[in-house]
């Protein structure tokens, strides 16, 4: 294993020590003691080239050691030569010197560490009692007249106490300047010279200080600086952290036994009636008192400060909990606390709490293109943006994602509710500058008022939140109050889709047929299978009354099962009952987006050809547009259905976004003209009817004009070449029963 500097050193210490102890007096044992404060030196001075940052530190520490050595060989000199040495000599000065260089070394440690306050106090607290203490023992003897003896035995107690200090300074650093091991090195060093020094001052000058015990104090001081030193280096010095000002139970030991000395001098004064000088005791007594309990302050401020720490973290904890981190707002849970509590003290004051339901338009747009950062940035803008259009005591908060809510309280009226959530758009709606570009985002707002107290927060939200979906359906950017119309409409849509399951339920749907004429000849060609509801009170019900509805919920795929399987049945039977021969009449079915878009779709139809026995080739599926535009798994669908020999036709064509140009790729055979450009005498319309077939045509799908209602609109069709017509002129939609079976295989002549 490799010693690290310090054990190798301590070895080497070890060695020189036990020759010290272990070779003949005279020349050889000073030789080993000044070995040992020389290594001393060496290993402080190697602990001064490799740690740079503290490089004069530790030369004047070495100073310690070095000075040492120059006084110890001197006395060695002057003991080898026989010539004794005098009192007080240059070695007594070298001495000194090096304790007040290592003193001074020590205290340098500390540079760079901020000043600890309470570190200050603790070491003048046991620097005055352990100076007094020293001082006492040390110094008192020697009261006399001050010839230079005198001043150099002075200078020793003196010097001891501060080297004292600079421990005390060192051990009270908090935290230590310098890794543990060291600090008690170099502390242990200090307390070893300090014993060395108290013993020699409490033996009254009865001692031989060349004694070898007596040396050896000194020779560990050494040794362990020199040990001290090396670890240091080595360890980059804790520096620079805020001071914990903790009392530990040592130090508030420390600080009684500090009151306790000046007592206990007294006493030992007393009983052994040395007449000591008051003066001194009376100064460090009265410095005690100020001291001890500044230190105490210092501790209560240090508790106090802890705790509003402590308080501080808890209300950052609970900041966290009830914030939204991304925008710092109020986060959903905690915007419900607030709303309850809001609503809470409305209700008691009769007053009135307005909710606003803030929802992002285009926002997924932002996020898909510019990227999630510059969603985020968006967020916090509309946020920052939204605080600052609003007043002090109204309050945003977010929702989730791209949603957030706006608390106003007191309400002013609904006109100016209205202009807040106007002048909210307007804000979010200016453009953003964000990192991945610029971003144009809007907004659509819905209001909710709670009036009556007795609205529940959550309903409240819902309200809000309905009416912005409301806004956003009505075209973005615009603000919607909610109110009783759109509760209504809620529950009136609610009843429809009850009476519509249960109409499914009981029969009540009937499907009517209009034909569809080949334009030259006036052959039927085809039905279009329309569905009709027989309302037990409403009578005939239309199917755009009810449809739309279905559709915005699962029933539609309920519907659209019911018709394919009834259509297809019905063509199945009127095929039977011809006994002219098979026709080739279609039956056209319209399908709804959201049943086109169902995994069953494809099965569905299968089975219903399957159970009715009509070829695939029989079956024509009505899609509209928006199908392909919202579904992306439409296409698939189209491709599979078309696969079994369904043909499929595009429905009410040129009412929404599909260019003729999209015609070629999409998996369509026929295309329906929507009535409006039949409808139209303006000549533009008729131009675009000619375009429509004529592009059609080149694409090779077939052409029906729908909503032909007079003979003049199918004469222009004829000349136009639009070779398939359906309409009221041509024939209404009517129930099987008013259909004669000739009329269907019709389609064969
Ligand atoms: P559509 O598929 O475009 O059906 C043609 C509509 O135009 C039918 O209305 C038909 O009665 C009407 N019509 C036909 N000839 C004329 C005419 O000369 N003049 C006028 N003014 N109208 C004419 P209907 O039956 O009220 O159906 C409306 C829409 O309801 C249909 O439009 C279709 O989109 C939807 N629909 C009807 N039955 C079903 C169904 O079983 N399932 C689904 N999903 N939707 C259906
Ligand atoms: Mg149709
Ligand atoms: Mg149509």
């Amino acid at each position: 294993m490799r010693l690290d500097a310090g054990r190798r050193y301590l070895m080497v210490a070890a060695v020189l020590l036990a020759c010290y102890w272990l070779v003949p007096e005279g020349m050889p044992r000073s030789t080993a003691q000044v070995g040992v404060t020389v290594s001393s030196m060496l290993a402080v001075l190697v602990a001064a080239g490799s740690d740079r940052p503290r490089r004069v530190t530790w030369a004047v520490f070495s100073l310690g050691p070095g000075l040492s050595a120059v006084a110890d060989a001197f006395t060695a000199w002057h003991i080898a030569v026989g010539d004794p040495l005098p009192y007080p000599s240059l070695a007594d000065g070298a001495w000194l010197a090096g304790n007040v260089a290592a003193g001074l070394g020590l205290v340098l440690l500390q540079r760079g560490r901020r000043v600890d306050a309470a570190g200050l106090l603790d070491t003048a607290v046991v620097t005055f009692s352990g100076g007094l203490v020293l001082w006492v023992a040390l110094f008192q003897p020697l009261q006399g007249s001050l010839d230079a003896g005198e001043i150099v035995g002075v200078a020793y107690p003196v010097t001891t106490i501060l080297m004292l200090a600079a421990a005390v300074w060192l051990v009270t650093s908090m935290p230590a300047p310098v890794e543990g091991w060291a600090t008690a090195a170099l502390t242990s060093g200090v307390l070893a010279g300090l014993l060395g020094n108290v013993i020699y001052g409490a033996s009254d000058g009865s001692l031989d200080p060349q004694q070898r015990w007596f040396e050896t104090f000194y020779l560990l001081m050494y040794a362990a600086w020199g040990y001290g030193a090396l670890r240091a280096a080595t360890v980059p010095a804790a520096l620079g952290e805020s001071p914990t000002w903790t009392v530990s139970p040592v130090r508030l030991f420390a600080m009684y036994a500090a009151l306790l000395v000046v007592p206990g001098v007294l006493l030992f004064d007393y009983v052994r009636e040395l007449n000591l000088s008051h003066l001194p005791i009376a100064i460090v007594s009265a410095l005690l008192s100020l001291l001890v309990p500044a230190r105490l302050w210092l501790s209560m401020r240090q508790l106090q400060a802890s705790t509003r720490q402590r308080d501080a973290y808890r209300e950052d904890l609970e900041h966290q909990a009830a914030h939204d981190p991304l925008t710092g707002l109020p986060n959903r849970t905690y915007i419900r606390e607030l709303l309850a509590a809001l609503m809470a003290r409305a209700a008691r004051a009769g007053h009135e709490v307005a909710l606003l339901f803030v929802d992002l338009d285009f926002f997924k747009r932002v996020n898909d293109q510019l990227g999630h950062a510059a969603g985020d940035e968006v967020l916090r803008t509309a946020a920052e943006r939204m605080k600052a259009t609003l007043r002090n005591g109204d309050i945003v908060g977010r929702q989730g994602g791209d949603e957030f809510v706006v608390l106003i309280d007191p309400v002013p009226g609904p006109a100016e509710l209205v202009e807040i959530a106007e002048r909210l758009v307007e804000a979010i709606s200016t453009p953003i500058m964000t990192g991945g570009g610029k971003a144009s985002i809007g907004a659509s707002v819905g209001i909710a008022l709670a009036r009556d107290g007795q609205t529940d927060p959550e309903q409240l939200l819902q309200d809000a939140d309905l009416a912005a979906y409301r806004a956003k359906g009505n075209g973005r950017g615009r603000v919607e109050m909610f109110d009783a119309a759109v509760r209504a409409e809620l529950e009136a849509r609610a009843k429809l889709e009850a009476e519509i399951r249960h109409g499914l339920a009981t029969d009540q749907f009937e499907l009517h047929y209009q034909p569809v004429m080949s334009v030259a000849t006036g052959q039927l060609r085809s039905y279009e299978a329309l569905i009709r509801w027989r309302h037990p009170e409403r009578g005939m019900v239309p199917p755009n009354d009810f449809i739309p509805t279905a559709e915005e919920s699962l029933l539609i795929r309920e519907i659209g099962h019911w018709v394919l399987n009834t259509a297809t049945r019905q063509l199945a039977a009127w095929t039977e009952q011809d006994r002219t021969g098979h026709g080739d009449v279609t039956m056209a079915v319209n399908i709804s987006a959201r049943h086109l878009a169902s995994r069953t779709l494809v099965d569905e139809v299968r089975q219903a050809l399957h159970d009715s026995g009509l070829e695939a080739g029989r079956l024509v599926l009505e899609i509209t547009e928006t199908v392909l535009l919202d579904e992306p798994t439409a296409d698939t669908h189209l491709r599979d259905l078309r696969a079994l020999g369904v043909a499929v036709s595009l429905d009410d064509f040129g009412t929404g976004y599909t260019s003729i140009g999209q015609l070629q790729k999409l998996q369509v055979d026929t295309l329906k003209i929507d009535q409006s450009f039949l409808r139209s005498d303006e000549p533009s319309s008729q131009a675009l009817v000619q375009l429509m077939v004529t592009a059609a045509h080149a694409f090779n799908l077939d052409v029906v004009a729908e909503g032909v209602e007079t003979k003049e609109q199918l004469d222009r069709l004829a000349v136009i070449g639009c070779e398939l017509a359906q309409g009221y002129y041509l024939g209404r939609p009517k129930p099987a029963r008013d259909i004669e079976v000739s009329e269907v295989s019709a389609g064969n002549g």
